[in-house]
Formats: C-alpha cells, sequence, structure tokens
C-alpha cells in the first residue's frame, strides 16, 4: 500500500486534479495498486481556510506520503498579500520540506498537436527532450548574499556554490534517466568562466564510468540555448544546475506550445511530487475548460518514479495518444473552428482509452 498526499490547490487546480483522480482511481483498481489518497490544502486555499499557504496538517501529510500530486496554486485574491503569505510560498516550503532536489521536465512533442509549436514542424517532430535540474542548490541558495551599500553605491551579490555530493546525487539520476531512454546525456555548464561548473563537469565526468551504456557530452548554457533553438531533436537529456535549468526548461517546454500538455516530477530520496508546469489559469477557472492532460501526464510520472509501476505509465502516456489521435481537445490545443470538450470529458476520455 502507498500513501498519496493530493493537493488540488488553487484556480483550475481541483478541476484538473479531479479529471486526474479519474485516471489514477482506474488504474489504482485494474492494477492492484491499493493506494490510499488523502487530500490536503496548500496555497490559496490553504491560506483563505488556515491563514498558511502550507499549514502544519499539510505539511505532515506530505512527509507521511510516498508521493504528492499538486494541481496548481495562486490567483489574483492573493496577489496584495505580504511575501511569507503568497500562495506559492506553500509550494516553496513544501518542496523544501521534502528535500526534492532532482526536477524531471520532459518536453515531448505529440505529434497531433505539431502546429502549435512556435517553430517550424520539421525541426521539433522528433523532439523528446528531459531536462534534469537540480533544484536545491546554486546561485537561488548560496550565501552570502545581499544587497549593501559599499562605498555609498548599492552592490548586489549572490554566491553560486555546488559540493560535489549534490552535483553527484543529481548525476545519477541524470544518467539512470539516460539508461531508460536513447541512453544520451547532455550536461550544461559555463566551465569555461565559473569555477562551480568547472567542480560541475569534473564529477560529472568522473560518474561516467558508471554508466558505460551512456553516451555522456558536455556543452555550454550559451550553446545550448541557441542549440534548443537551432537544432532541438538532438538531445536526450539534458542535466543542468538550478539556474540554467530553470531558464533551459521553460525554454524547452515552449518547444511544444502547448502548456497544457506538460507534466513534472520534482524527486527527493524515496519521494517524489508530481505537478503540471501550468498556473492556476485564473482566467479559466470553474468553467471545466482547462486542459487536465499535464496533470494525468504527471500521474503517469508518478506511477513511474514512484510506484514501480513503469508498465501503467506507458498505458496512460499511449491513452493520451490515443485521445488525441481520436481528435479530442480541449479548447487550448484545438485548431481554429475545431470542436472541443471539457476538463471533466477529457479526463473521462482518457480512462475509456485505457481499455481496462
Ligand atoms: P498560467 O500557467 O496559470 O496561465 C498562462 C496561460 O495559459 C493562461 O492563458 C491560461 O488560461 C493558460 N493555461 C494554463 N494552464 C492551462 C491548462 N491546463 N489548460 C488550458 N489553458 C491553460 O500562468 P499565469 O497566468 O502566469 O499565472 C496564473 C497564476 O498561477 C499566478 O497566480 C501564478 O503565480 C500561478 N502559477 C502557479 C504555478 C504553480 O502552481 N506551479 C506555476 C506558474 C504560475
Amino acid at each position: 500500500m502507498k500513501k498519496i498526499a493530493i493537493f488540488p490547490g488553487d484556480g483550475i487546480g481541483p478541476e484538473i486534479v479531479d479529471a486526474a483522480r479519474l485516471v489514477l482511481d482506474a488504474v489504482d483498481q485494474a492494477a492492484g495498486l491499493q493506494l490510499q489518497c488523502t487530500d490536503g490544502l496548500v496555497g490559496g486555499a490553504a491560506l483563505d481556510a488556515a491563514d498558511d499557504p502550507l499549514p502544519e496538517a499539510s505539511l505532515q501529510l506530505a512527509m507521511a506520503a510516498d508521493a504528492v500530486i499538486l494541481g496548481a496554486v495562486g490567483g489574483p485574491c492573493w496577489d496584495n498579500l505580504p511575501p511569507a503569505k503568497r500562495p506559492e510560498q506553500g509550494l516553496l516550503r513544501l518542496r523544501k520540506h521534502l528535500d526534492l532536489f532532482a526536477n524531471l521536465r520532459p518536453a515531448q512533442i505529440f505529434l497531433q498537436l505539431l502546429s502549435a509549436s512556435p517553430l517550424r514542424p520539421e525541426l521539433v517532430q522528433d523532439v523528446d527532450i528531459l531536462v534534469v535540474r537540480e533544484l536545491t542548490g546554486d546561485i537561488y541558495f548560496g550565501q552570502p548574499r545581499g544587497v549593501e551599500i559599499v562605498n555609498g553605491k548599492r552592490r548586489g551579490h549572490n554566491t553560486m556554490v555546488y559540493d560535489e555530493d549534490e552535483i553527484r546525487r543529481i548525476a545519477h539520476v541524470a544518467f539512470k534517466a539516460a539508461q531508460g531512454r536513447r541512453k544520451q546525456l547532455c550536461s550544461v555548464d559555463k566551465a569555461n568562466v565559473l569555477e562551480t561548473t568547472r567542480l560541475w563537469r569534473e564529477v560529472v565526468t568522473e560518474l561516467a564510468p558508471e554508466y558505460p551504456d551512456v553516451s555522456l557530452t558536455h556543452m555550454y548554457v550559451d550553446n545550448a540555448a541557441m542549440q534548443l533553438i537551432r537544432a532541438p531533436a538532438q538531445f536526450d537529456v539534458l542535466l543542468t544546475g538550478n539556474m540554467f535549468g530553470d531558464i533551459l526548461s521553460d525554454e524547452a517546454s515552449q518547444l511544444t506550445g502547448s502548456i497544457g500538455m506538460l507534466p513534472s516530477a520534482s524527486l527527493g530520496e524515496g519521494r517524489g511530487m508530481y505537478e503540471p508546469i501550468h498556473g492556476s489559469a485564473p482566467d479559466i477557472a470553474g468553467q471545466d475548460k482547462a486542459n487536465p492532460l499535464a496533470t494525468i501526464l504527471s500521474i503517469a510520472m508518478m506511477l513511474r518514479h514512484s510506484l514501480g509501476a513503469e508498465q501503467w505509465a506507458q498505458r496512460v502516456e499511449m491513452a493520451v495518444q490515443k485521445v488525441l489521435d481520436a481528435g479530442l481537445r480541449t479548447a487550448d490545443i484545438a485548431a481554429p473552428g475545431e470542436a472541443v470538450i471539457g476538463t471533466r470529458a477529457m479526463g473521462q476520455a482518457v480512462v475509456q482509452a485505457l481499455q481496462l
């Protein structure tokens, strides 16, 4: 039996999570996973109920779970609260407490939606990239940091720092991910300028003999940013530090052009959190218009990474392909004039396509 904590969150969060729950429940029953799912509050919903974006009860629920599913947090009604009371603080604190150091963001092209990409079809039709981003270190957390007055002028500084253990543990995740894919790992750094990333390159290279089946290359981050646009299909797994990954994973996600389709996983030692990459889309909340497929594909990632159910992960991914093949579209991925279905109907369609 595995424990799953579910945090629907705000805006479209409850709708997309409910649609994804249809899929999870169906797989749970068919595969006999015996999941114990419990809902909790995070973000604006938690602020409204308990004046805290991550109440203690929610934190305990997440800490006791094997995996966490999150919809999205945030919305205009909480935008003017002080920083500690912002909905996204709930999400950041959750990631920190669960020590989720590895962020996995696949950027996969769905051929049925090729025209949504801002790039020419021939450039993106073979794109299937997994960005593995380190999530708990680097310049975002390094000390010292701050803004001070030096000789009468304001001076800002941050510290880029990684120790070899931090590099090693994320590199292992990336090597293993590459083993399960096309076995090509490209590690991104700026080793020509930054000592921290020179160490990054050294440590990643030291691990390569442990993965003789994976071909390792290195690329400077500026070149990687360019290559993602010039020839994105060359990449299989991209390994990055926190800051470079923040930027490159957003760039990679846009290759597909469909924000409602992209899942993510954040992994720690023995625990994972799964969420779509998009936000709470307040403009369409409560209208049964949101695309639940990113959340459903996040469930597939959970089946793969936290529940040891690779076959079921693939079945969910295939079911998503089938509904797209059948021409079913939510509004965000529909071509002009194409018929659209709602959030819940899309969830039901994926369950049907699982052919249980
Ligand atoms: P957003 O991702 O919520 O929305 C951007 C655009 O994409 C909107 O037009 C929205 O309607 C559309 N969209 C997003 N997801 C969709 C889906 N599943 N189906 C159909 N259309 C979808 O980004 P935003 O508008 O910049 O932010 C809105 C709120 O979400 C803000 O409060 C922001 O802080 C929050 N946010 C939360 C997360 C998170 O929870 N991880 C991430 C990003 C933004």
